[in-house]
């Protein structure tokens, strides 16, 4: 069992029967399926869909396509999207999806058909009002469009809101795209606020630069924050020019063209372990996968916040060295909560027939994003507690009120 679920579980007093709920998904489905190689060969994938809790409303979370995908990192990701959910106050519960594959080494059609046929998979347990999948690692809008094609021909009916994180053209909502590293920009900001930092340039270092980081990158760069330090799975690199940090919309451009941010002009290639122990930034940004960052690192950090844009990025016991060294993490329960709340949104207007101005999505995020975070402190200055164990009282306290026995 989770031992911050555990722990916060002990604080609110939480009923045994509760604890017990929490720590077990309410249902886990495992897929093996054949799929049609371009050499014709037929070659059979693994794949998950796990569903937490709907005490709140259908599960929600997104698919991850990764070789080391599997059954136990599914199961983590399906319980933090229920405490997501419940922390931003949507009416959500939580799962998620994934399959064992190497997307990279797969070409368009190969993905195409392996994307249809785990729907046709797990057709059954999926659906608007049921389960609603969106995108994650190695996953886009395009992987999407083809979710929601097939799942549509499965049961005889255009089923947009069965998935999120669409092509606009497909019924996406506006601002999804940035939705997950904007929601983070909100929280960051407020607890800056919060923390009495006062205002100078403040700068970043960014670990992972897909969906959550770039577009991350682009957004504080644009407010002022110099983004000193990226990584990716390839490389991980450092400004040669620490005053001004990284030409961010060069380097989107320079990833684009060839593949990683490697050897970018300006920047000095070292090693992802130096990038989060000796980048000299005042806030660190995981934006990758679980698990990267150790107790060993923990010690070195520099940086005085975290800000966990990746979903459990931080191994077991890295919470307690960091507290103890006076740096603040911003959990992934609340600092990633942008992706589902405009997910939300999309699903909405899907099912309202509605379009949404990208004004109002981004209103509508921030006000959610900005309540989120103040009710997350409200409870840490009540409990004395750090913000992560504040953001899992407030979800049980959310969830275990809505479960019925
Ligand atoms: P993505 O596939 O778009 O990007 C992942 C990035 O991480 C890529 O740049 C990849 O090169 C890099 N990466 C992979 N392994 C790495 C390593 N060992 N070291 C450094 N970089 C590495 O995925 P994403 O959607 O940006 O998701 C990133 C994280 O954010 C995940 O933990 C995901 O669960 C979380 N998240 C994403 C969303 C969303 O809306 N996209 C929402 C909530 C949480």
């Amino acid at each position: 069992m989770n031992e911050t679920l555990k722990k916060a579980a002990e604080i609110i007093k939480l009923k045994k029967e509760y604890l017990e709920i929490l720590a077990r998904p309410q249902r886990i489905v495992q897929v093996n399926f054949p799929v049609k190689m371009d050499s014709g060969e037929i070659r059979m994938f693994c794949g998950y869909r796990i569903q937490h809790s709907n005490a709140r409303g259908p599960y929600k979370g997104g698919i991850r396509y990764h070789q080391d995908c599997d059954l136990a990192e599914v199961a983590d990701l399906a319980f933090w999207m229920t405490l997501k959910c419940a922390v931003v106050g949507i009416p959500y519960g939580g799962g998620k999806g994934g399959v064992t594959v190497n997307p990279k080494t797969l070409s368009g059609q190969e993905l195409e058909r392996m994307t249809r046929a785990y729907t046709r998979a797990i057709a059954d347990v999926i659906g608007p009002r049921k389960d609603i999948p969106a995108p994650d690692v190695y996953t886009d809008a395009r992987v999407m469009s083809w979710i929601y094609d097939e799942y549509s021909r499965i049961i005889g009916k255009k089923t947009p809101a069965v998935v999120t994180g669409k092509p606009i053209k497909l019924g996406g909502s506006l601002g999804r795209d940035i939705a997950t590293a904007l929601g983070g920009v909100y929280v960051l900001e407020k607890i800056i606020k919060l923390l009495g930092w006062q205002r100078k340039k403040l700068s970043a270092a960014i670990q992972g630069f897909g969906n959550a980081g770039a577009n991350m990158a682009e957004l504080l760069s644009g407010r002022g924050f110099k983004i000193l330090a990226v990584s990716d799975s390839q490389a991980a690199i450092v400004s040669k020019n620490l005053k001004e940090g990284l030409n961010v919309k060069s380097l989107i451009e320079f990833k684009k063209r060839t593949g990683s941010v490697k050897n970018f002009p300006g920047s000095q290639n070292v090693s992802q372990k130096e990038l989060l122990c000796t980048t000299p930034a005042d806030i660190l940004v995981p934006a990758a996968l679980g698990g990267l960052i150790t107790q060993d690192d923990a010690h070195k950090i520099k940086a005085k916040i975290i800000l966990e844009l990746a979903n459990g990025p931080l191994k077991e016991g890295v919470d307690e060295i960091l507290d103890k060294r006076g740096v603040s993490v911003i959990p992934d329960i609340l600092a990633n909560a942008g992706g589902v709340t405009v997910s939300y949104f999309e699903w909405l207007q899907n099912i309202k027939n509605q379009r949404w101005s990208k004004e109002k999505v981004l209103a509508e995020l921030k006000k959610i994003m900005m309540r989120a975070t103040k009710d997350v402190w409200k409870i840490k200055q009540k409990y004395r507690t750090d913000m992560r164990l504040a953001a899992y009282i407030l979800a049980i306290q959310r969830v275990t009120k809505k479960i019925k026995i």
